[in-house]
């Protein structure tokens, strides 16, 4: 756990400034220049989360095990075998075999498809076109591996995303809270972390952009207390994927030139 702020600089005094960035305001005296826009997906561009979190929750107990809806947001992020094993560790103080990591899984998997299909998040096409009019750059970051992906991408935000710039399960040995996801990100845009910042709505997924050393905006689109994500180290802070749309001029002018 790291603090938001250092313990000169009350975080209070940011908030009254401008009201949803946590860090301090340095570092951009050299005109950072904005390239590309890191986005994670469940829970940032579309409402899967709760679909998500109940079929965790449904599946881990027809295995004996109690993974109560809330942890798995604390989960979200992790690849689905860490987050077995977590639960699996604890509970019964062993490891589940590779084969059976798959069974749960699959059963995961049956529940979440038993829910409507997710719908976007609201506000985030509005936010993926002001980004594509300034020419920004923009990437998805995610550990889920459904083959449809991009043509789910492509089929409710149009004309934004394209295969080069995503990275899957497919693509990194280590989900996040690593930040291999996130470095891979940067190779695959030919970009430097201080040319992007990276929209996160998990605390694992905040952990891991910060460890990539990108600036990192929290969305919290779920359950959890903000400062399950601000304890990760998030360096702006907003409620919802709506308000950082809203907000997104005052926001860019603030940390970029
Ligand atoms: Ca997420």
């Amino acid at each position: 756990m790291r603090p938001t702020a250092p313990s000169n600089s009350p975080k209070g005094e940011d908030l009254i400034a401008v009201p949803f960035m946590l860090s301090p305001l340095g570092g951009n005296e050299g005109g950072r220049s904005l390239r590309a826009v890191l986005f994670d997906m469940d829970g940032v561009l579309y409402d899967s989360m709760p679909s998500h979190a109940k079929a965790w929750h449904r599946a881990m107990a027809d295995f004996g095990y109690d993974l109560p809806e809330q942890e798995a947001y604390m989960h979200e992020g992790r690849t689905g075998a860490s987050t077995i094993n977590i639960v699996s560790r604890r509970q019964r103080g062993i490891e589940e075999s590779e084969e059976r990591i798959q069974e749960i899984y699959k059963v995961k998997s049956a529940y979440f498809n038993e829910y409507p299909p997710a719908q976007p998040m609201p506000g985030a096409l509005e936010l993926l076109h002001k980004l594509k009019a300034q020419g920004l750059k923009i990437l998805i970051v995610t550990g889920s591996g459904q083959l449809s992906l991009l043509d789910r991408l492509n089929h409710h935000f149009p004309d934004i995303f394209c295969r080069e710039l995503m990275v899957t399960a497919y693509d990194v040995k280590r989900g996040k809270p690593d930040p291999e996801p996130y470095l891979m990100g940067l190779q695959k845009g030919g970009l430097r972390p201080e040319e992007c910042i990276v929209v996160e709505n998990a605390p694992l997924g905040v952990r891991a952009a910060k460890a990539a050393g990108i600036f990192t905006v929290a969305v919290n689109t779920g359950p959890l207390p903000d400062h399950a994500l601000t304890d990760e180290g998030a360096d702006a802070l907003f409620p919802s994927m709506q308000a950082f749309s809203d907000a997104w001029e005052s926001f860019s002018a603030t940390l970029f030139r």
